[in-house]
């Protein structure tokens, strides 16, 4: 028995990184997964994989969530969860990000989530669930990252209020809060193993960056019956960073 038998699940971004490992592991649990993403080649290649269906979507654009979910219903003929995941990260001092920037990670990071509710929670079975990516970001600052910390602090609210306005038909609304992950995203360069070690082992507690596989059990855990009393509440998995700093 999988912990997600018989549910139809989408995972946007997931393509790669830790949207992939929500698609894997959902996919382990027993549910129907759906690869949604712009990376065309390797979201057709994971979807082949492990048995899901891919859709190309870009989370920015209104008529393409509405073309991903009909693929999705004419497929399955339901859909039972959504895991808004797919996100972009600039580095830029507030006063130097062009208004262009700004709106370019508004769009995908916070209307992309505000779309894929909108666009997915009418036409979802009753009892569904909806998790929301945030960031370490969304319920703290960091410097040189203000576009993306507004975009997340944004996610955190459209959770609560989605959990208020969708509680009625059981549908559990949630958000995950990852400090430092070890993908794409976090190190684009792919800096060598020393260099990230050095820097994590200052910086969090645990000591070390974390895994996209965990924060893809944190995803699962969201997504099942285990979490069944839980709803509109962020969720931090960062090693223990957010807890404070170290004097000593
Ligand atoms: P990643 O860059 O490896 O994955 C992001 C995925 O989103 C990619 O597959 C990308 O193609 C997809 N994507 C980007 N724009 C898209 C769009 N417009 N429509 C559809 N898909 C799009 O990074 P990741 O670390 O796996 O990020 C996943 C989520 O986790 C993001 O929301 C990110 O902000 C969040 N997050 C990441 C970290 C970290 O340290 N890696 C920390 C906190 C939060």
């Amino acid at each position: 028995m999988g912990k997600l038998d018989g549910r139809v699940v989408i995972v946007t971004g997931a393509a790669r990184g830790q949207g992939e490992q929500e698609a894997r592991l959902f996919r382990e649990e027993g549910a129907e997964v759906v690869v949604a993403d712009v990376l065309d080649e390797q979201g057709h290649g994971l979807a082949k994989e492990i048995g899901a269906l891919y859709v190309h979507l870009d989370v920015g654009r209104e008529e393409e969530w509405g073309a991903a979910v009909d693929a999705v219903v004419e497929a399955y003929g339901r859909v039972d969860g959504l895991v808004n995941n797919a996100g972009i990260l600039r580095f830029n001092t507030l006063l130097d990000t062009p208004l262009d920037e700004f709106m370019q990670i508004v769009k995908v990071n916070q209307a992309g989530c505000f779309l894929g509710i909108k666009a997915v929670a009418p036409r979802m079975s009753d009892g569904g669930t909806i998790v929301n990516t945030a960031s370490y970001t969304g319920v703290t600052g960091m410097a040189y990252v203000g576009a993306y910390a507004a975009t997340k602090h944004a996610i955190v609210g459209l959770t609560r209020v989605a959990a208020l306005e969708l509680a009625d038909r059981g549908i559990r609304v949630n958000a995950m809060c990852p400090g430092a992950i070890d993908t794409a995203m976090s190190n684009p360069d792919a800096a060598p193993d020393g260099a990230t070690d050095a820097l994590y082992r200052k910086l969090v507690p645990l000591g070390r960056i974390g895994r996209p596989e965990e924060v893809a059990r944190l995803a699962l855990f969201l997504t099942a019956d285990d979490s069944s009393y839980i709803t509109g509440q962020p969720f931090v998995i960062d090693g223990g960073w957010l807890a404070g700093v170290s004097i000593v």
